[in-house]
């Protein structure tokens, strides 16, 4: 029954990779034999964090169960490729995890989750948003017209607009980015506002793969509205 699983270790057993547990002798009965994630690895105890998040939120010893390596055959199913209902079932879950399982556990699930989540968003998006592979840059002017700097915001891009609203600033989080081109648009909303005027600032979307690449695309465009009066 096993034969296959011989020589599987923790490190074959990422946090997120997505399980079906199977106990072995001395513990069946006892543990579930069910589909789950991985949290992370359990201290050095050669074994890892299961959770099975169908039984509802982490608890330890309920719904979180710690298994040998050999006991948790990896599914062809990732949390890439898990439906869209289950996964966001999955991440809204992993908020809500009791004291037994510690945050320091959850961490590497919830840094697995993000990782997903994010190409999740873009396999969506790439389809059909116009917002993939561009920078959307609120760009603050000189009296001149020449770029000055800007807020830069992009598809997947760590955002804190796009994050829950944390009660107190000092656990504030980011999350991917979904909405850059409204940023983008409500930053020099807000600066007219403040300012009184639309001069000054305007938004660009160059295409760009880092930030240093956008200023930098900003920078020119920004130079050639400024001599020729277009783009
Ligand atoms: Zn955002």
């Amino acid at each position: 029954m096993h034969n296959i699983t011989i020589g599987r270790t923790v490190a074959d057993l990422p946090p997120g990779t997505i399980v079906r547990t199977e106990p072995g002798p001395l513990l069946a009965g006892r543990l579930p034999i069910d589909t789950g994630v991985v949290i992370s690895a359990w201290g050095i105890s050669g074994m890892v964090l299961v959770w099975f998040w169908g039984m509802g939120q982490p608890v330890a010893g309920l719904s979180v169960h710690a298994y040998f390596p050999a006991e948790a055959e990896p599914l062809t199913t990732t949390l890439e490729t898990l439906p869209a209902d289950e996964f966001v079932t999955l991440a809204q879950l992993t908020d809500q995890s009791y004291d037994e399982v510690t945050d320091a556990e959850l961490i590497p699930l919830a840094a697995a989750l993000r990782h997903a989540a994010l190409t999740r968003i873009r396999r969506i998006l790439a389809a059909r948003d116009s917002q993939v592979g561009r920078v959307f840059l609120a760009v603050v002017l000189d009296d001149d017209g020449r770029y000055m700097g800007s807020n830069a915001y992009a598809l997947g891009w760590d955002c804190l607009r796009c994050a829950p609203q944390a009660l107190d600033p000092y656990f504030q989080q980011t999350a991917p980015c979904l909405n850059p081109r409204a940023h983008a648009w409500n930053q020099v909303e807000d600066w007219s506002y403040f300012h009184g005027t639309d001069e000054g600032h305007r938004v660009l979307a160059p295409r760009a793969s880092s930030r240093e690449e956008a200023y930098e695309a900003a920078a020119e465009m920004c130079e050639r509205i400024r001599t020729t009066g277009h783009l």
